[in-house]
């Protein structure tokens, strides 16, 4: 009976992804129809109305524009179904942190500080490296977009045992996760925390950031879909993921991943 609930619940979550995908592509091609209808007409030979260079060469951007959202909407779809190619290995998640500033600073802007808060005993963890740079790649662009005044992006590592089912996470994070309420009990876990000092949401946005194609971002900024593949990718990695978040202070997102033996 669990199978079979999870696979429904599994076959919701793709009718929903799939709903999502084909609205959005609607309102693209929409954007993209209008603009080529427009210049259609004004460049038509037989035209009788007159547009200035400055008007048409604007209705050109705005179909740029839109089709480079298309383009990044199909490439974090791709990122969202790309399952099979995992690639597992022994990881260092300090060593994976500090590489990763590298690649995160030039992201952020200079008046967000990055600080990191490593703990020196860490355990491994055998996970996919290049699926956990997104997922750092992801919440750093989020929490960048959070502090638009500046202020500081933590990333700090500790070894947990998870006692219990963490009060914060969202439905949609046990839907996805794999391991079984007792593996969540009984396991040591590495802690990954990604922490900002922005803006902070409210318990009602909170509550729906793991929908895929939920955002609270203008038009052409966001896509909504940076945390439903944070969450799809941690799943995979048989790890699961809680935030915590207080208006106006900040948010942080917990990321817990099966702890190897230690070496
Ligand atoms: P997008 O960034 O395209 O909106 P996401 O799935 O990454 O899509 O995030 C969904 C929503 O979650 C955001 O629109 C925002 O409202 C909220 N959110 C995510 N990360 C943060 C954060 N660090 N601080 C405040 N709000 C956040």
């Amino acid at each position: 009976l669990e199978e079979q609930v999870r696979h429904a619940q599994k076959m919701e979550a793709v009718g929903q992804l799939a709903a999502g995908i084909a609205h959005e592509f609607n309102n693209l091609l929409t954007v993209v129809a209008g603009y080529a209808g427009l210049l259609e007409r004004r460049l038509s030979p037989t035209s009788i109305e007159r547009s200035s260079p400055a008007l048409l060469h604007r209705y050109a951007l705005d179909i740029l524009t839109a089709v480079s959202r298309a383009a990044t909407l199909t490439g974090q779809l791709l990122t969202f179904g790309r399952k099979q190619q995992q690639q597992l290995a022994p990881l260092n998640i300090n060593e994976l942190v500090t590489s990763s500033v590298r690649i995160l600073r030039p992201l952020l802007e200079p008046h967000i500080a990055i600080v990191t808060d490593l703990s020196p005993d860490l355990g491994i963890v055998v996970a996919d490296q290049q699926q956990l740079e997104q997922v750092l790649t992801n919440l750093a662009v989020n929490a960048r977009d959070a502090m638009p005044h500046g202020g500081t992006l933590t990333l700090r590592t500790l070894n947990v045992w998870h006692e219990s089912r963490p009060e914060s996470s969202t439905p949609a994070l046990f839907r996805s996760r794999q391991a079984s309420d007792e593996t969540i009990r009984m396991n040591p876990y590495v802690l990954l925390e990604v922490a900002d000092t922005g803006l902070g949401m409210t318990e009602e946005v909170r509550q729906r950031i793991f929908e895929p194609f939920f955002t609270t971002k203008p038009v052409g900024k966001g896509t909504g879909l940076g945390l439903s593949v944070v969450e799809g990718i941690i799943a995979q990695n048989k790890g699961f993921i809680t935030v915590t978040s207080e208006v106006g202070k900040g948010t942080a997102f917990q990321i817990f991943l099966p702890r190897g033996e230690l070496l």
